[in-house]
């Protein structure tokens, strides 16, 4: 399949206390293919949302570049950022923050094509309904209020709404986070079967490896603003780096071994503020060398599509 992005070298710094910087991610590149899902894995701080608001043009990067078609979007301005938008759309952990309380759904889903021009006012209602049967929602949810909802129905009408505009791929921000196991799965089915449909590309962003891994063709990890692995997802269980590896324990073990996952990831996650010389991961690593703590590792191909960027590779 062909690329339909990408990202090269990204690195973002954030001005903080004191004149420093903070690096909240470092020279991430990734190609994405058409119709594919990325699964973008890391705890909270890991870069994973900055590298999303990256993609979705919401800040530009303090370096590198975003090639969407072969465009380079990251210095786009105006309408001609507007129209790019447009192909790139969103699906937010909390809808209801950017859900107007106030509006019914039928105008929150068609919102987006409103403000494109691409229908008229009497069409909401038909073109609403459609979008709803699209994410398996009942037609008269169209006059309901966002508060009528669960959280679940909540998700169906963002992602409804990401979809009127027809994108070529839709970035979820830790989209099913807030949602029972059981809601998340069926969201996640829904995901899987629109983009059979429409050959979405999907860019999921999740601290849940367990998750990811149930339906991500590519998965990319990321620690401490650095992706340290990138891997099929259907190879996941030969996963190399050891904050992976410590990750995936939680997902393919019994209890016991889950116990030894814990030990792995006692260590504080060091401030991105004040990152150690050589591997960001040394501190919470039982297999740390002195190489670690004065070289950081690059990403290297260990096999065909598998990237680790760890010493004990070399
Ligand atoms: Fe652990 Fe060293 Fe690999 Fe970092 S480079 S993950 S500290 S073995
Ligand atoms: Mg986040």
């Amino acid at each position: 399949s062909k690329p339909i992005m990408q990202i090269e070298n990204i690195t973002k710094k954030f001005p903080a206390f004191g004149g420093k910087l903070l690096t909240a991610c470092d020279k991430v590149s990734l190609t994405i293919n058409v119709g594919e899902t990325i699964g973008i894995v890391g705890e909270s701080g890991c870069g994973k949302s900055t590298v999303a608001k990256t993609i979705l043009s919401m800040h530009a990067p303090t370096n590198g570049k975003i090639l969407f078609r072969g465009k380079d979007i990251t210095k786009l301005k105006g309408e001609e950022r507007r129209q790019i938008c447009r192909h790139i759309q969103m699906v937010f952990q909390d809808p209801t923050a950017a859900f107007n309380p106030k509006m019914k759904i039928g105008n929150i889903i068609c919102e987006p094509l409103l403000n494109f021009n691409l229908i008229k006012k009497f069409q909401i209602k038909e073109k609403a309904q459609e979008l709803l049967h699209l994410v398996d929602l009942p037609p008269d949810f169209v006059d309901r209020y966002p508060h009528n909802m669960s959280g679940g129905q909540r998700q169906r009408v963002a992602i409804a709404r990401a979809l009127a505009l027809e994108p070529e791929i839709i970035v979820c921000d830790e989209a099913t986070s807030a949602l029972d196991v059981s809601v998340q799965a069926k969201i996640i089915e829904l995901l899987v079967k629109l983009q059979k449909e429409k050959g979405i590309t999907y860019i999921f962003i999740c601290h849940d490896l367990a998750l990811v891994s149930l339906f991500a063709h590519r998965v990319v990890v990321m620690y401490l603003g650095n992706v340290v692995e990138k891997i099929d997802g259907d190879k996941l269980e030969k996963a190399k780096h050891p904050y992976t590896k410590a990750l995936l324990k939680a997902v393919f073990s019994v209890d016991e071994e889950k116990n030894q996952q814990i030990e792995i990831l006692t260590g504080e996650v060091p401030s991105p503020l004040d990152l150690p010389v050589g591997c960001p991961f040394q501190n919470r690593c039982r297999y740390c060398r002195d190489i670690c703590r004065e070289v950081k590792p690059q990403l290297e191909e260990v096999e065909e599509n598998h990237f680790v960027a760890c010493h004990l590779q070399e």
